[in-house]
């Protein structure tokens, strides 16, 4: 940070785009042409974080490439290896300037034409704005767990929208200096910015097929990812097990009471063998699942006790001017 590079740096810009990278050497010269376009003609000072989340094909190239070419517009951050989506947003979130500032996935399935969209909708009031995609251009696989998710959050947050999943979202200056001021290690940015948001809004935004590269997400990586969320946001797993566990006590209570009180009517019966065998195992099906859960939490504590790095940097492009 401490380079010294053209005077554009001195002054923070209005708008910050954040756009984390991975492997995306297909679709960075077209994402970079269509951004410039788009925000030049807003006629307010810009930059454009660019954070490579540990890209083995040429992306940081390109990115290089595109500082030089914009220098004063263009910042990039390069991490040493793949440390995911949300924190490369948060390495962004830390490294951006502006007054706005707004998240963008890199494949070009959010059109960045649509960034004055979400401005205009700021400019009325709002703290955060999430696209929202009307018709999304994805899979049906990658659309179910996608539509359950969303359904879970609304839940668990409060906070009703219709798109947590869309990551072309504004947000003000004040609601990323909060979100700056959270340590943990994992987490979902758009639950997180609600928690720092007043008043939220959603606009409909267009969606595009990803034409150029794979997606990154694997069904396991996107379960995690939602795993880290519930537990991150909520202890409501903990919760259900819990009076689930109750329930359960209290049921088998009222089998056993109902098997003292048949001894003395019927005698003792033979079967209740096997009967108590399934109950012991829906006992220690459950101690283990329960324990499970507790361990979850315990590792969290740990992890967040141990306070480890998000991620880590091995380049930068561009004075963040501190
Ligand atoms: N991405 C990233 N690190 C990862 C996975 C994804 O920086 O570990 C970036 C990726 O380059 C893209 C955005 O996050 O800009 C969304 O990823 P993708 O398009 O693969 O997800 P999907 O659209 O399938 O949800
Ligand atoms: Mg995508």
């Amino acid at each position: 940070m401490n380079q010294s590079s053209g005077a554009a740096y001195n002054e923070p810009p209005y708008l910050s785009v954040v756009i984390p990278v991975y492997n995306e050497e297909e679709n960075l010269p077209e994402l970079g042409r269509r951004l410039f376009a788009t925000l030049d003609k807003l006629n307010q000072p810009y930059e454009i974080v660019f954070v490579d989340d540990g890209s083995s094909d040429r992306s940081w190239e390109i990115i290089s490439r595109m500082y030089q070419d914009h220098s004063g517009q263009v910042h990039g951050l390069q991490f040493i290896r793949n440390f995911g989506q949300h924190p490369a947003i948060f390495a962004g979130f830390q490294a951006a300037r502006g007054q706005v500032i707004v998240t963008l996935d890199a494949d070009l399935q959010n059109p960045p034409e649509e960034i004055p969209k979400l401005l205009a909708k700021l400019a009325e009031g709002y703290d955060t704005v999430g696209g929202w995609r009307e018709t999304r251009r994805d899979s049906f696989f990658r659309r179910l767990p996608s539509a359950f998710i969303n359904w879970l959050m609304s839940k668990v947050t409060g906070v009703h929208l219709k798109d947590y999943g869309c990551m072309l979202r504004a947000y003000r200056r004040e609601v990323i200096d909060s979100i700056n001021q959270c340590h943990e290690s994992t987490s979902f940015i758009p639950a997180l910015a609600n928690m720092f948001s007043r008043r939220i809004a959603e606009v409909p935004v267009r969606h595009e097929e990803r034409t150029r590269g794979k997606s990154k997400y694997s069904l396991v990586k996107l379960i995690r990812l939602n795993f880290d969320f519930m537990t991150g946001f909520s202890h409501l797993p903990i919760h259900a097990v819990g009076i689930l566990g109750l329930l359960i006590a209290i049921i088998g209570l009222g089998f056993g009471l109902f098997l003292i009180i048949r001894r003395f009517w019927v005698g003792p019966e033979v079967e209740g063998v096997f009967t108590l065998f399934a109950i012991l195992f829906v006992f220690s099906g459950l101690q283990m699942f329960g324990l499970a859960l507790i361990g979850e939490y315990v590792g969290r504590i740990y992890r967040e006790v141990r306070q480890r790095p998000r991620f880590v940097v091995r380049e930068e492009l561009g004075n963040s001017g501190e």
